[in-house]
């Protein structure tokens, strides 16, 4: 059965490259009817937070990409933090030094360094040279007794690394450029190097798909997969691999987390809809066929082909991005949209944390106002706060006033005082029909000189949800007080 992993470390905010890398997993688990691994990579204790971890539990849980085994969840390979994995590593190691895979190498720093630059200065590879390769036991002594400690080295064997990449084809890697690597530091601290083939091989994962940054680690990790299988250690598989496109931002550089756009925490905060926002991950590097661009986790599961992902770099578009998410509001249910609306409302004041029934009453009827017209949910704050900020709190937009509120607007909003403050029932329609007969056809205006004023006066900005409907959801007082400041 397909076994994949999405194993970020609790570095911070998630980048969105790396939120598509869970999704194309989470798809690739879900077509195939196989397991989706939660992994924490949390191994270096001096980035790594308590706050970022439960951070990305939060934030996979928000994007709605539900995993099979991990964290809170369990399974039968856990546990799923590498923080409490350390005595297998070391165990591994330890085999895998015993076996002949690896080796102790005493190479101080300085020493390293130096042997680099002579090989750079005469034009041979820079990476790792061997010295340490064969040392007799008199040698390991010598050094033990200088008082060095030694990293632990895998020994890469010395014939070039082919395989066959999910999404690039057939790749191969020259020996020379793939030279012994460290596993294990020489305070015993072990590395990625070690830490997530041993983990990708003790929980049977089958597939790795990863960003292409991470491609020249597959040389590495194949014969280090290899080498496991021969000891009897893990699940017997070695994982096919797959490297997603990288996801390029503005200027053609890798998008990083620190752009604009680049973070997770920014799209949640901006109020995209994860749906929206995945929609939209799904296309840096694969199609569901056709021009179709819009379409749910679920369509992208039932159709997710690995072989359809092109390895091409995507371009990171963050219009489209909002233009997909503004598909995504268009079509969610009155009442689902008025549910998602309520956090950005309370966290601008708005509405109780938890709302009152007439928020929630009020909340229903003003969402179809907005809901063709925001591409996130934070948009509708600003639409809507003048339904729900008391009569207290509300004023009117400076800039807005004193371009529209002028003497003449002034008259117009008299008008439409007088032809308001009689009007029942105070519906929609009998609200429009007042209006226009007053300002249009009474004082002979253009309906946009007739209706700016009253928009402004009673929703304190020159732009708001539809007039009318917003009138009658304002209610009759609440009408005519704004009106009544605008004219005092
Ligand atoms: N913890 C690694 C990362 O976040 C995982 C890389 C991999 O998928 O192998 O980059």
């Amino acid at each position: 059965a397909v076994r994949v992993r999405f194993c970020p470390s609790p570095t911070g905010n998630l980048h969105v490259g790396n939120v598509r890398t869970a999704l194309f997993n989470w798809a690739y688990a879900r077509h195939n009817g196989g397991s989706f691994v939660f992994r924490v990579e949390d191994t270096d204790a001096a980035r790594d937070s308590e706050e970022s971890y439960q951070g990305l539990l939060d934030s996979l849980r928000w994007l709605g990409l539900d995993w099979d085994e991990g964290p809170e969840v369990g399974g039968d390979f856990g546990p799923y933090r590498q923080s409490e994995r350390a005595v297998l590593y070391s165990e591994v190691a330890q085999k895998l030094v015993e076996a002949g895979y690896a080796y102790y190498a005493y190479d101080t720093p300085e020493e390293l360094e130096q042997r680099r630059e002579q090989a750079r200065a005469e034009g041979r590879s820079s990476g790792y040279d061997g010295l340490h390769r064969d040392l007799t036991d008199e040698q390991r002594a010598a050094y033990e007794s200088e008082g060095r400690k030694p990293v632990i080295r895998f020994r890469m064997p010395d014939e070039a690394i082919t395989f066959v990449d999910l999404v690039r084809g057939e790749v191969t890697f020259e020996p020379e450029h793939v030279s012994d690597y460290v596993l294990v530091r020489a305070n015993g601290q072990p590395l990625y190097t070690l830490t997530n083939p041993v983990d990708d091989a003790a929980m049977g994962i089958t597939h790795v798909l990863r960003g292409e940054d991470l491609l020249s680690s597959t040389p590495r990790q194949i014969p280090l997969h290899r080498a496991l299988v021969a000891l009897g250690i893990g699940e017997g598989v070695v994982p096919e691999y797959g490297h997603l496109p990288f996801v390029m931002g503005p200027g053609n550089r890798k998008l990083s987390k620190r752009d604009p756009g680049g973070g997770l925490d920014e799209y949640k905060q901006r109020g995209f809809l994860p749906e929206g926002l995945l929609n939209y991950l799904a296309l840096l590097g694969w199609s569901i066929g056709g021009d179709r661009e819009v379409f749910s986790l679920k369509e992208m599961a039932e159709a997710f082909e690995i072989s359809r992902v092109n390895p091409n770099p995507a371009q990171f578009d963050p219009k489209k991005c909002e233009a997909i998410n503004a598909q995504h509001i268009r079509e969610l249910p009155v009442e689902e949209l008025a549910s998602r609306l309520v956090p950005y409302l309370a966290d601008a004041g708005l509405v109780g944390e938890v709302p009152s029934g007439q928020e929630l009453a009020l909340l229903a009827a003003a969402t179809p106002l907005v809901n063709e017209r925001i591409t996130v949910l934070s948009e509708a704050v600003e639409m809507l706060a003048f339904l729900f900020v008391s009569e207290d709190g509300f004023t009117v937009d400076p800039d807005d006033a004193a371009k529209v509120l002028t003497e003449d607007g002034l008259t117009v909003v008299r008008a439409a005082r007088d032809a308001l403050a009689p009007l029942e029932p105070f519906d929609t329609p009998s609200i429009e029909a007042a209006l226009r007969a007053a300002l249009v056809d009474g004082l002979g205006l253009k309906p946009r000189h007739a209706f700016g004023p009253v928009r402004v006066a009673v929703s304190g900005r020159r732009v708001s949800p539809p007039l009318f409907e917003s009138i009658e959801l304002l209610g009759k007082a609440r009408t005519l007080t704004r009106l009544d400041r605008a004219l005092e």
